[in-house]
């Protein structure tokens, strides 16, 4: 049977040929007549799977050798609080760029643990465009500058990294890491949670500039302490291990289909064939200015929502899951990372298409 495409936000869809590798592999894995699941994480093959891993994201990424990796738990969620408690102290201001409700949520979680400064509000714009960065106001002794890369809701990403502020960028890129090439060195701070495109939930990836991993407060839990966890590879407790074997593996993968370039030049097409599908409707509509419509997350409604219902289950029935939009926005999104195929979004530009006659 075909599998349905799936527009989930996250946890999103993963390579079919992953998780036919990790079906196969399941019972058996190396050899060894066990799972993955069920080893030990100080055992010589899970040191070597978390090594490799780590090598393939590097290499992924170009990531320069005074950066480190790591591989975490609590998601992108818990990083808004591991941020200010590892780069700052309490009396300490960052600035926070505020262009949709994940960069919200982080400067609310930072306001916990030191001063937040907000740089620059989208909400004046209902969120619809990033304020351009000339007009950001950032303070002299901010100890970050954090924004949120791609707005997984509302649909609006960076796709310039801002130069602004001499303190280090912090950035959560949970829902466009390794969706094309990043240039690292302009980022003291990088992470993301997996379930959008490097695997499944659970495990965390920190990518940390080494000149900032001293700095933490004392009282920064150890599994969220940079240092700490950089000096144990990771494994200061026990790593979530099945989650970051297939995170190994979607690496692979993504090199094998020719790596972040070829992933960027894709998920570019894909996003420009769903957009201009939209444009062209006077039946859909996508309100983002154009200079910052997100590559990986396409919200936009119909002309009524009174059709919303019968679109969701006319869709799902076309073999299109998970096409409804976040509470906070209404309508549709089609989320459409890495592991979408191009025919993917075909197939739901022809359904937009026919819903469109049907009832336009
Ligand atoms: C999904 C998402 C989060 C939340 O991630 P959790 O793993 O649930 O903590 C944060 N930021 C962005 C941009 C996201 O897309």
């Amino acid at each position: 049977m075909e599998r349905m495409y799936n527009f989930s936000p996250g946890p999103a869809a993963l390579p079919t040929a992953v998780l036919e590798q990790a079906r196969g592999e399941l019972l058996d894995w190396q050899n060894t007549d066990l799972s993955v699941m069920e080893v030990s994480h100080r055992g010589k093959l899970f040191i070597e799977l978390a090594a490799q891993s780590e090598t393939t994201f590097r290499e992924l990424l170009d990531i320069p050798e005074h950066y480190k990796v790591l591989f975490l738990q609590g998601g992108a969620t818990l990083q808004f609080a591991a941020v200010p408690l590892n780069l700052a102290g309490p009396d300490d201001t960052a600035d926070y760029v505020n262009t949709g409700n994940w960069s919200k949520k982080a400067a609310g979680e930072a306001e916990r643990f030191l001063n937040v400064n907000v740089a620059a509000d989208g909400v004046d714009r209902n969120y619809v465009t990033i304020p351009d960065p000339a007009t950001w106001q950032v303070t002299d002794e901010a100890k970050y500058l954090h924004l949120a890369v791609n707005e997984t809701v509302v649909g609006v990403e960076f796709h310039q990294v801002p130069e602004v502020s001499d303190a280090p960028l912090a950035a959560d890129m949970s829902s466009t890491l390794l969706s094309r090439p990043v240039d690292i060195n302009r980022f003291g701070l990088i992470y993301a949670g997996a379930q959008k495109n490097i695997g499944p939930a659970g495990i965390t990836v920190v990518i940390v500039r080494e000149d900032l991993l001293d700095r933490a407060r004392l009282e920064t839990p150890s599994v969220t302490n940079y240092r700490v966890m950089a000096d144990a590879d990771s494994m200061f407790n026990t790593p979530p291990t099945f989650a970051w074997y297939v995170a190994g593996l979607v690496f692979q993968w993504i090199k094998q289909e020719g790596g972040l370039a070829a992933m960027g030049e894709r998920n570019q097409e894909k996003a420009r064939k769903l957009y201009a599908g939209i444009d062209a409707s006077g039946f859909y509509s996508n309100p983002v200015d154009h200079r910052c419509r997100s590559w990986m997350n396409v919200p936009f409604t119909l002309v009524d929502p009174k059709l919303d219902t019968e679109f969701l289950q006319k869709s799902a029935e076309a073999g299109l899951a998970n096409l409804k939009g976040h509470r906070l926005v209404g309508g549709m999104r089609a989320s459409i990372y890495n592991a979408m195929p191009e025919a993917g979004v075909d197939a739901l530009l022809a359904f937009m298409a026919d819903f469109e006659a049907r009832h336009g």
